[in-house]
């Protein structure tokens, strides 16, 4: 068991952030990996791409957070023998308000996963595009961070903010936090914008891009209409192919070859690149 436990956050609504939870696990589980998704995001998206709504949640993220239930009885199943999720219920606008006081008390979430921990090779959690709540609680509770990065002109001002936020909680909360990674996602192969943005990534953050890019691929808006994963709906198109391979790198990261890079990652990599946060870019927003 490798008992490894990754956020997908970003300051920014979509930008892949469940998309890419969602392949993420579905990947790791057909791999073989024992894997659990948690949905921490109160729209819910990530439990509608398994299929589930109110009617099949028989206890969610909330009752974790209210103490109604515990964490053994919030675990659904999947299709997938190897990957179980955590969901949530989709809720309305005051509900939110309600449950964002709830998310204060940041031990929680972090004591819930310690407690399942030890039967997954995988826990990830999909974060909302907020840097505060649930996204706060994930990352003091997680082993490792993915930021999904679009490629749009304000993409590079998100992964600063984000990384400057990193910083904060390793000096506050949990300083064994890794930035795992920066993910293209929704990259448009033969465009400008999405070339400059990716060589300015580079440039900005060289050891840490993951080297998959994940290609803007219609079939997975298509998929969220069937509420099923694009590695499930259509496991030959593009973003399929490009997630399986993602898969791949990030299993060959942690489990294989690249152990040194990952304490490479511990000893130095972010502070270079935690400097490197503050650089102003040509893509700035004025
Ligand atoms: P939010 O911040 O609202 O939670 P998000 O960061 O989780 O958003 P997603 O919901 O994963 O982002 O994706 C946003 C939109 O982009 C969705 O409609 C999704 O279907 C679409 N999308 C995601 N990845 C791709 C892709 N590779 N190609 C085309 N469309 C994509
Ligand atoms: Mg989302």
């Amino acid at each position: 068991m490798e008992n490894i436990v990754i956020s997908v956050a970003a300051p920014k609504g979509g930008v892949g952030k469940t998309t890419t939870a969602v392949n993420l696990t579905v990947g790791l589980a057909l791999k073989k990996k024992k894997t659990l998704i948690i949905d921490v995001d109160p729209s819910g998206y990530c439990s509608s791409a398994f299929g589930y709504d109110e009617q099949k949640i028989f206890g969610n993220i909330i009752d974790l957070y209210k103490h109604t239930k515990n964490v053994h009885e919030v675990i659904h199943k999947t299709e997938l023998s190897y990957l179980e999720i955590i969901p949530f219920e989709r809720i309305g606008y005051e509900d939110e308000v309600i449950f964002n006081k709830l998310t204060l008390d940041k031990s929680i979430l972090r004591l819930a996963i310690e407690e399942v921990k030890p039967n997954y090779d995988y826990i990830v959690l999909d974060c909302p595009p907020i840097l505060y709540g649930t996204t706060v609680n994930s990352l003091i509770a997680s082993d490792y961070l993915i930021i999904p990065i679009k490629s749009s002109k304000f993409s590079l001002e998100a992964v600063q903010k984000m990384m400057t936020f990193v910083k904060e909680i390793r000096k506050s909360e949990n300083p064994n936090l890794i930035v795992d990674g920066l993910l293209l996602t929704m990259y448009e192969l033969n465009t400008k914008a999405s070339f400059q943005i990716k060589k300015e990534l580079y440039r900005l953050y060289p050891n840490q891009m993951f080297k998959t890019a994940i290609p803007k691929n219609t079939s997975v808006a298509e998929s969220t209409f069937y509420n099923k994963p694009i590695l499930l709906f259509d496991a030959n198109a593009s973003a399929s192919k490009a997630y399986a391979n993602f898969v791949d790198e990030l299993i060959d990261k942690h489990e294989t070859s690249n152990l040194m890079s990952i304490s490479g990652f511990k000893n130095g990599d972010f502070l270079d690149d935690d400097s490197n946060s503050e650089h102003s870019t040509s893509f700035s927003q004025n």
